[in-house]
């Protein structure tokens, strides 16, 4: 696996790849992991995820460095990655034992009936390179503690990130083979997927390749959980707080390059503030610093590849050929490196491109919408249902709205995020289960019912 700077398109570092066999030792020391580590009080691996915590802050600088070596994210950014790696630990550390006791039911007379929360064994995780950290901690971190063990297929442009992470469990103490990362490329996870060992697996990542595992994986009667695009609504109504709503907005599309599936993509304004609220949007993004994402002032740093940055550009010059304006940004920079600049688009045509597709990458669309039921209207009028943020000075008038969309999760007067307290994932091709919370640590267990008379 060669890994390529997308700051400098400069030859970063080769890895060897896994091969079958590889695999299939990696599956047998799986097996045996799981044999000892499902016994193990739920203190235990509590106490291991805190000491991960640990790990991670002490090393936040070193991991922060190699994400963004790797995949160009702004390494302000990648640091605070780091450390909400190590506060999604600290939760789990604090409260799966909690999460993971059993309930209790309403016995009949002279029974007793609980169900136990126990683990699956072996859970494939396939993972992208965006959050490449992140994504991978809010999988393991949930999963081991309740007794499963780990096997981690990361994205191919981010081996380093991959090994980084397996060592952070071996430095926190965990028996080995717990959690181990496989370098492979993607045709090798049927392969997994079909082995019997292998007993649920999770992917982020894009639509296409979520289908792909879900479709084998259903095909092996194995549960999965799809974490997959979305084309996040950002409604701003007419009694909204433009200002605020504008300087989050910018930061909502552009963070990590605009490369997040909870960013905000379609920005969808009522007419009354439309003029003022692109203003202030434009205003905002224009001030962002695009650069050498090592540099620490850096907003926006490189695309984390050049043929992602190809797609996304492909993208809004087809929507340009369609009709839209483009108000800022929209031509590739002129630089080394996969350099793509924050970018908005008006007068969006119905169907084109940067309209009905996921853009992954810092492009705003900005509509302009005659009233709150055209709003949630547009809002809903997409195959993605991963988040949405409303802007409203009404409370109320927020929550009322927010039951009407079709997502996963709905923010009002604040940014979609993922906080490890609550649910996260999305409806429609956004995919499905949750990661996160409570509900996140009860996707891979057995809900056992034990009746005793
Ligand atoms: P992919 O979805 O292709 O990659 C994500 C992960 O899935 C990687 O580990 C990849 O491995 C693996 N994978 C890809 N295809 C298959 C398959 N058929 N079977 C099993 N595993 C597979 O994303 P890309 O990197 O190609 O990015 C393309 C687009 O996907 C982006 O532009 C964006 O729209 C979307 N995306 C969404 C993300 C999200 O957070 N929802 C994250 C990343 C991308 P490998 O790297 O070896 O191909």
């Amino acid at each position: 696996m060669d890994v390529v700077n997308p700051a400098t398109g400069a030859h970063v570092e080769t890895y060897d790849e896994h091969d079958e066999d590889d695999v299939e030792k990696a599956l047998g020391r799986s097996v045996q992991a799981f044999e000892d580590w499902r016994t193990r009080p739920v203190r235990d691996r509590e106490q291991l995820l805190a000491n991960a915590a640990d790990v991670l802050r002490e090393n936040k600088q070193e991991y922060a460095e190699t994400m963004t070596r790797e995949m160009g994210k702004p390494i302000s950014q990648a640091i605070g990655e780091i450390e909400k790696c190590a506060w999604v630990c600290d939760h789990y550390a604090e409260h799966a034992s909690a999460y993971l006791e059993a309930d209790h039911h309403p016995s009949p007379p002279g029974s007793a009936v609980k169900t136990e929360h126990e683990p699956l064994g072996p859970v494939l995780a396939v993972m992208p390179w965006n959050f490449p950290f992140l994504q991978v901690f809010r999988f393991a971190a949930p999963y081991l503690t309740a007794g499963n063990v780990g096997i981690l297929k990361h994205a191919s442009n981010v081996p380093g990130c991959a090994l980084a992470i397996e060592e952070v469990f071996e430095e926190a103490g965990y028996p080995d083979n717990v959690f181990q990362s496989l370098l492979i490329p993607s045709d090798l996870v049927d392969d997994l997927l079909t082995d019997s060992r292998v007993r649920a697996a999770t992917l982020t990542g894009s639509g296409p390749a979520g289908r792909a595992v879900a479709a084998n994986a259903g095909d092996q009667v194995k549960k999965t959980v799809l974490e997959l695009g979305g084309s996040d609504p950002f409604v701003v109504l007419d009694d909204a707080d433009i200002s605020a709503a504008a300087e989050t907005g910018a930061w909502a599309r552009n963070l990590n390059g605009g490369q997040s599936c909870i960013a905000a993509k379609r920005f969808i304004v009522h007419t009354d503030v439309y003029d003022e609220f692109l203003n202030s949007l434009t205003d905002e993004i224009d001030a962002l610093i695009v650069g050498d994402p090592i540099d620490e002032a850096t907003d926006v740093g490189p695309q984390a590849r050049e043929d992602l940055m190809e797609t996304l550009h492909e993208q809004v010059s087809t929507s340009v050929d369609a009709g839209a304006t483009l108000v800022s940004g929209g031509e590739p920079l002129d630089r080394e490196g996969a350099f793509y600049p924050p970018t908005i688009l008006t007068d969006v045509t119905e169907g084109c491109p940067v309209d009905t597709e996921e853009t992954f990458g810092p492009v705003a669309t900005v509509y302009e919408v005659a009233d709150e039921e055209a709003a949630i209207a547009k809002a809903n009028d997409t195959q993605f249902g991963l988040g949405a943020s409303i802007w409203t000075q009404d409370r109320d008038r927020g929550e009322r709205l927010a039951s009407q969309i079709d997502a996963g999760c709905v923010y009002v007067n604040q940014l979609v995020k993922s906080d490890p307290r609550v649910p996260f994932g999305g409806v429609k091709d956004s995919g499905y289960g949750r990661e996160l919370s409570e509900a996140g640590i009860k996707e891979f267990v057995n809900r056992k019912t034990v009746w005793v008379e």
